[in-house]
């Protein structure tokens, strides 16, 4: 079924209000005659299939399950079952998945930002404050590098801009504060989500470098 006849079954359920699910059925319209009389519902809508049971089973048994179902509430003990089932799972994760900022180092310790400022002016939502100096040795670091996760979109420009994958969006999606403060990251705060993080995110630019 093509998403076009799709949305025109959804509209037509609307429209008429129906609770029942119903499904245009092409191949039906060209089914012989006697079972589209059966099926048809409403008969005002010829070429709609009514899909769920006609009628309710009156038997004794389902009658007396339906009840309890209803009496004792057991469709929120199975829901709960459900959610108490899967609550602690965490589902996989996309190498591109864009979460808490982190500040790269090499190997060797030194930080892998050279202060180009090309996240800065970038950043689209100016969330990016970056100060630099250079160096006695000649190279060029940043004195101050803050992001204000308050402001962020997480659009992932400013790892994209990068151009020595220092500054990146990691995997940990679980750092809610309770206070506007702890979201105004500084340079240090980066610099240990780099380190805490730096093996997933080095697995996550490995499984993406073709598309880099
Ligand atoms: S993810 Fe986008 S909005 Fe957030 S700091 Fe990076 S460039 Fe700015
Ligand atoms: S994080 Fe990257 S883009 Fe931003 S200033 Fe440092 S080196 Fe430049």
């Amino acid at each position: 079924m093509s998403l076009a006849k799709l949305f025109s079954v959804s509209a037509r359920v609307r429209a008429t209000g129906a609770n029942s699910m119903l499904l245009r059925c092409a191949q039906y319209s060209s089914s012989n005659q006697e079972s589209k009389e059966q099926k048809v519902y409403p008969p005002s809508m010829p070429g709609y299939m009514y899909v769920n049971p006609h009628e309710a089973d009156m038997s004794i048994k389902e009658m007396s399950d339906r009840a309890a179902q209803t009496v004792f509430w057991t469709e929120l003990a199975r829901g709960m079952a459900v959610t108490l089932a899967h609550i602690f799972k965490k589902g996989p994760l996309s190498p591109r998945f864009r979460g808490e900022h982190a500040l790269r180092r090499y190997p060797s310790g030194e930080e892998r930002c050279i202060a180009c400022k090309l996240c800065e002016a970038i950043c689209p939502a100016q969330a990016i404050t970056i100060e630099a100096e250079e160096r006695k040795d000649g190279s060029r670091r940043t004195t101050r590098y803050d992001i204000d996760m308050t402001k962020c979109i997480y659009c992932g420009f400013c790892q994209e801009a990068c151009p020595v994958d220092a500054i990146v969006e990691g995997p940990n999606f679980e750092y809610s504060t309770e206070t506007h403060e702890e979201l105004l990251y500084n340079k240090e705060k980066l610099l240990l989500n780099g380190d805490k993080w730096e093996s997933e995110i080095a697995t996550n630019i490995r499984a993406d470098h073709l598309y880099r």
